[in-house]
């Protein structure tokens, strides 16, 4: 890690999707310095708390340094060549189908491209899918389903922009607090109002000029209810409606049948009339409005229907495309948009591309790939389920954790030791993921954040750089040249000659435009002919960046009332009534909530290395209304027992007004590693929802009692 001191580098955070640009000044000892980038458009200059504790993870405690081979170090040649004779022997004698990869919202683009490529089009697996399914996969089906493409309509500038925002099913306060800074930003400028849906008032709630606490799950209930009162009470906008619409008839029917008036969107939802109509009344009268929304609404066995709920009274009103109005999906991870734009899912191909025949031969031609798939793979929890069933018998999985995030986790840790080929590309050594074994485990150092080079997208399709700024440790590599050398190694020297990694984005960029006539959002062409030398220093960019008609970063899109389906008009979609996956049983009476807090990522193998940031929240944790903490003899700071179907979990008790009777919120943070009894991802059935693939995660049955 030890360098010379340098000047700032511009890079961007490695936490969440919003994206905000940092400055790194390195101290010639391995660490460096952190700023905000006044100059990024994400964040003006502003840090979280874990933005601004980037700093104090930089420390080389817990690495993986070294490659390793059934846990002996090993060089790379050898390591790179078990990886290599393992696939190669897996799709031999199995087929390429009993290949998998799992992938990353961390990783950058150019890995993300370069493995997708690997898997889709020379080994000939579909199974390659990311822990972006858990965070985001709703948003893009809903998506996909409205406006015929995965495209986030509008911008950050919205939100300073509206009068009325709306946050469901998001904790932005702490998930998202620098988007959060610009919402307080605009209610103190503007007076814009800020309404939180979400059954636990958290942080976000609080701040909220109204807060609906609605029953878990009943999404679709509310947004059904506020669909037909909008109809009702002429607040349509029928000429957008029958100019660039289509279906809202159907889904109108639909919604009288599930919320017909307000009465009945109470009943469905647990919430007061009065609260109701107040949020009616305020979205109906009011122009500029923005729903954003995140987890609350994706991490559901209905988490589709819940964002084409959301969508379609954007759709109804025309508040779509124009400056303040319009759904916006919050996105997680740091790099879910740019896993979406390459085809890390398995239900797309690449650059935003599905399966249509002409689709997969577009992609055939461009890679002159050998062995191109045809159709989609398997999502996150099948394809773990077909690790246990002994389906796939060779796993790689690069830059994520699932051992700890995946719902029945416990399970997955099991599942993997039947594996002929486990595979993990990683930066931390005692991860549980990288402490579980296959009966061949590979293990490959891969690059942290400050050592890695490339780009990510945030949640309002703007591209910006990671940029490398501290040596790389040890053995440590690039997550692409790891994956390019295995390719190679495979016989596929010639696709995966890349020198660098602006090589592999002006390919990824020459592919968002190939054959591209406007019929895909997706089109970054105008930078596919990049130097690298611009690459070095590009500033963020936001897509599409369109050769044609040389329309550069558009700011929003549909403005036009033009959008990706083969009619170019939107689709109202009917949405199913609000029912939990798992209702709740004598033996498992409490609704269990999974989800984070302000200052830890993920599974904290970044976010523990700072006892500023761990200070927050040192303990696993769940939350519980004070009236159940008393029936139940659970005292706040004493320890309860979670358990469901599915695993249990000894967590402090926290006693809090904000939750709902009948509900638990756990934050699944917590491994093998930081607190063996605590982890949370073991309780989760994750039920799919049936259109994204994306699992319930907010609503398991559980039972709680004193430890
Ligand atoms: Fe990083 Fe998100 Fe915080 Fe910005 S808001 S500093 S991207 S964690």
């Amino acid at each position: 890690h030890v360098q010379a001191p340098a000047a700032a580098v511009k890079t961007t955070c490695p936490y969440c999707g919003v994206g905000c640009g940092v400055l790194a000044t390195p101290d010639g000892q391995g660490g460096a310095g952190i700023a905000g980038d006044t100059e990024h458009p994400a964040n003006f200059g502003r840090l979280c708390s874990k933005g601004s504790a980037l700093g104090e993870t930089l420390s080389l405690d817990g690495r993986l340094l070294h490659p390793s081979v059934d846990g002996v170090r090993a060089s790379w040649e050898s390591a790179l060549g078990a990886v290599a004779g393992g696939l190669r022997k897996v799709a031999e004698q199995h087929g390429p189908d009993a290949i998998a990869f799992y992938l990353s919202g961390q990783l950058l683009t150019e890995d993300y491209y370069v493995a997708n490529k690997l898997a889709k089009g020379f080994l000939g697996t579909p199974h390659v899918d990311t822990n972006s399914r858990l965070c985001m996969s709703s948003a893009v089906a809903a998506h996909r389903r409205a406006f015929g493409s995965d495209t986030v309509p509008g911008c950050y500038e919205d939100l300073d922009e509206a009068d009325v925002i709306v946050l469901v099913g998001s904790n932005t306060a702490w998930c998202h607090p620098i988007l959060f800074r610009r919402m307080v930003d605009a209610r103190a400028k503007r007076g814009t109002r800020l309404v939180v849906i979400d059954p636990r008032k958290t942080q976000t709630g609080e701040e909220a000029d109204l807060f609906l606490g609605l029953k878990p799950g009943t999404d679709t209930a509310l947004f059904s209810g506020l669909l037909v009162h909008l109809a009702s009470t002429g607040a349509l906008d029928y000429r957008f409606v029958l100019d660039h619409t289509t279906g809202l008839d159907g889904a109108l029917e639909r919604a009288r049948s599930i919320a017909p008036d307000i009465a009945a969107t109470a009943a469905a939802t647990g919430l007061g009339e009065a609260e109701i109509g107040q949020f009616f009344a305020l979205f109906a009268k009011t122009k500029r409005v923005v729903t954003a929304f995140s987890q609350g609404v994706n991490q559901s066995a209905q988490g589709t229907d819940k964002g084409n709920a959301i969508i379609n009274c954007h759709l109804a009103t025309g508040r779509i495309g124009q400056p303040g109005a319009g759904p916006f999906s919050l996105t997680g991870q740091p790099n879910a948009m740019g896993g979406r734009e390459v085809g890390g899912l398995a239900n797309m191909l690449a650059a935003h591309m599905h399966f249509a025949p002409e689709e997969v031969d577009r992609v055939r031609r461009f890679w002159s790939a050998p062995r191109i798939i045809t159709g989609e793979g398997m999502k996150a929890v099948a394809l773990f389920e077909a690790v246990e069933r002994g389906k796939i018998k060779a796993l790689w999985v690069m830059g994520t954790n699932p051992v700890v995030s995946m719902p029945r986790a416990d399970a997955i840790r099991e599942a993997i030791k039947g594996l002929d080929l486990y595979v993990v590309s990683e930066a931390v050594a005692d991860s549980d993921t990288a402490m579980a074994t296959g009966r061949k485990t590979v293990l490959l150092p891969a690059q942290a954040w400050g050592e890695k080079d490339g780009t990510v997208t945030n949640s309002e399709r703007r591209i910006s750089r990671q940029r490398s700024f501290l040596k790389s440790p040890g053995e440590a590599r690039a997550d692409w040249a790891i994956i390019s050398d295995v390719a190679k190694r495979l016989g596929h020297g010639e696709a995966f000659a890349y020198p660098n990694a602006a090589a592999i984005f002006r390919e990824h960029a020459s592919l968002s435009a190939f054959e591209n006539n406007g019929t895909r959002d997706f089109d970054i062409g105008a930078v596919s002919d990049i130097s690298d030398a611009a690459y070095a220093g590009t500033k963020p960019l936001q897509w599409p960046l369109t050769k044609r008609g040389a329309k550069d970063g558009r700011q929003r899109l549909f403005a036009d009332g033009q959008f990706f389906t083969f009619d170019k008009r939107a689709r109202f979609v009917a949405v199913q009534p609000p029912v939990l996956a798992q209702p709740v049983s004598e033996g498992f009476p409490f609704v269990l909530n999974t989800g984070r807090v302000r200052d830890h990522w993920h599974t904290m193998t970044r976010t523990g290395k700072s006892q500023r940031l761990s200070a927050h929240r040192d303990v696993p944790f769940v939350e519980i209304h004070p009236d159940d903490a008393a029936a139940m003899g659970l005292v706040h700071g004493g320890l309860a027992t979670v358990s469901t179907a599915h695993g249990a979990a000894v967590l402090e008790v926290m006693v809090g007004q904000g939750m709902r009777r009948g509900d638990l919120f756990a934050a699944f943070h917590w491994s093998a590693a930081t607190a063996s009894e605590g982890r949370v991802g073991a309780l989760a059935r994750g039920i799919p929802d049936p259109v994204s693939g994306q699992p319930e995660l907010k609503a398991t049955p559980a039972a709680i009692a004193p430890a």
